[in-house]
């Protein structure tokens, strides 16, 4: 039995540290990106400002939203699968003992262990905490994953907002002829913060992580600021 995220020591290390620092991240990261392009590609499309800043609004709201929905449901299905599986193993436990054993020993023997010491390993801990060790070892679970799927809603839709705000900043000071350059480079700026801070946290290297997240957030833009383009000329 597997699951998607079986993860070696070190890199749970990792997780432990940085995962809500990763979530915020990436909230923020979709904050600045969608909200920009939607401003950008508004604007392009040539309303006044009044009609930008209602177009940014509603899209921070709705983008807000569907962050912590999504959030939500995906820290949720994923503990009810970390739930149903720690059930199964436990009743595993309780049914078939020798087979959870040899199941055990079989895992530490495919880690290296010889088959001797790999008997050794499973029968003493499983005197010890037969459960601890089968979550531990063969659903590659630790108590870390256990996250709260509000906090997790909650967490990514305050830091959709927060970035949100930084292209609705720009577009609301920005003299009326600037918006959209205004709105590009505040969004460039705090994506390249974003990217070298992801990198950090996630231990990854800085500059192919800023570079990507550049690349992404202009692309983004240059497609929106095309459609409304296309849009406004059309209308
Ligand atoms: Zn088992």
């Amino acid at each position: 039995m597997t699951l998607p995220y079986q993860s070696a020591h070190e890199e749970l290390h990792y997780l432990d540290r940085a995962g809500w620092l990763r979530a915020a991240v990436l909230g923020a990261n979709d904050g600045i990106v969608s909200v920009s392009s939607l401003i950008v590609g508004v604007a392009a499309a040539g309303p006044d400002r009044a009609a930008i800043l209602i177009a940014g609004a509603a899209g921070l709201a709705a983008g807000a939203m569907s962050m912590a929905a999504g959030e939500y449901v995906s820290v949720s299905s994923q503990s009810d699968v970390e739930r149903a599986d720690i059930a199964r193993e436990r009743q595993a436990l309780i049914d078939t003992p020798e087979a959870e054993e040899r199941e055990l020993a079989s895992i530490y023997e495919s880690r290296g262990l010889s088959p001797q010491t790999a008997a050794l390993v499973a029968r003493e801990l499983t005197a010890r905490d037969a459960l601890a060790a089968h979550v531990r070892d063969e659903l590659g679970l630790s108590e870390v994953h256990a996250a709260n799927p509000l906090q997790a809603a909650f967490a990514s839709g305050l830091t959709f907002t927060v970035a949100a705000a930084v292209p609705m900043a720009a577009a609301a000071l920005a003299p009326a002829a600037q918006i959209i350059p205004a709105v590009v480079v505040s969004t460039l700026v705090s994506l390249a913060g974003l990217g070298a801070l992801g990198a950090h946290a996630g231990g990854a290297p800085k500059l192919r992580a800023t570079a990507r997240v550049l690349f992404w957030g202009a692309a983004a833009m240059a497609i929106t600021a095309g459609v409304g383009r296309m849009f406004g000329v059309a209308v």
